[in-house]
C-alpha cells in the first residue's frame, strides 16, 4: 500500500497515533477531526497516501465520497445541524495542511460565521468566459 512514514494521517490509518475511529472499510477511514471547526467535524480519508486531487485515483476518491456521504448521513441523523459542508482542499492557497487527501465532513450551524461562506455575488461575464474557456480548452 502506498504510504508516507512522515504523514500524520498514514500513521492514523496504520494504528500508530490514535482517533476517534467512526468508520472503516478496505480503502477509506473516517475518523474525528482533532481541531474541529464545529461539532462533528470529521475527516474522511483513502487509506493509501495520496497528497491532492490531482494525485489520487478516480476510484479511490470514489470510495472517500462514498464514505463522506455515509458520515455525512449519520451525523445529519444524529446531531441535526442545520446543514453539512463537504470541503476539500488542495494546496497551501485553499489552506491544505495535511498532504494527505481528505474530504472534512463539515456539520453547519446557521450564522456560525465561519469564514467558507463567501456570500454570492454577481460575476463580471467576461471573466467568467475567459476561465470558462482556458478550463474547457484543457478538457479537450
Ligand atoms: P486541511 O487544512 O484541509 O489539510 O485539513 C487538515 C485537518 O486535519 C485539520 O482540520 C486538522 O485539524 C486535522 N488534523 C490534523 N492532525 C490531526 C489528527 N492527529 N487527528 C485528527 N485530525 C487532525
Amino acid at each position: 500500500m502506498r504510504t508516507d512514514p512522515d504523514c500524520i494521517f498514514c500513521k492514523i490509518v496504520s494504528g500508530d497515533i490514535p482517533c476517534f475511529k467512526l468508520f472503516e472499510d478496505s480503502h477509506t477511514l473516517a475518523f474525528m477531526d482533532i481541531n474541529p471547526a464545529n461539532p462533528g467535524h470529521v475527516l474522511a480519508v483513502p487509506k493509501e497516501h495520496w497528497e491532492d486531487v490531482y494525485a489520487i485515483p478516480d476510484s479511490l476518491i470514489a470510495a472517500t465520497a462514498q464514505t463522506a456521504k455515509r458520515i455525512a448521513e449519520a451525523a445529519n441523523k444524529a446531531l441535526h445541524p442545520d446543514g453539512i459542508n463537504l470541503v476539500q482542499a488542495n494546496g497551501p492557497g485553499a489552506a491544505q495542511s495535511v498532504f494527505h487527501f481528505h474530504l472534512h465532513v463539515l456539520p453547519r450551524v446557521k450564522d456560525d460565521a465561519l469564514k467558507l461562506n463567501w456570500g454570492p455575488k454577481p460575476g463580471d461575464i467576461g471573466d467568467i468566459e475567459a476561465s470558462f474557456e482556458k478550463i474547457k480548452a484543457q478538457l479537450g
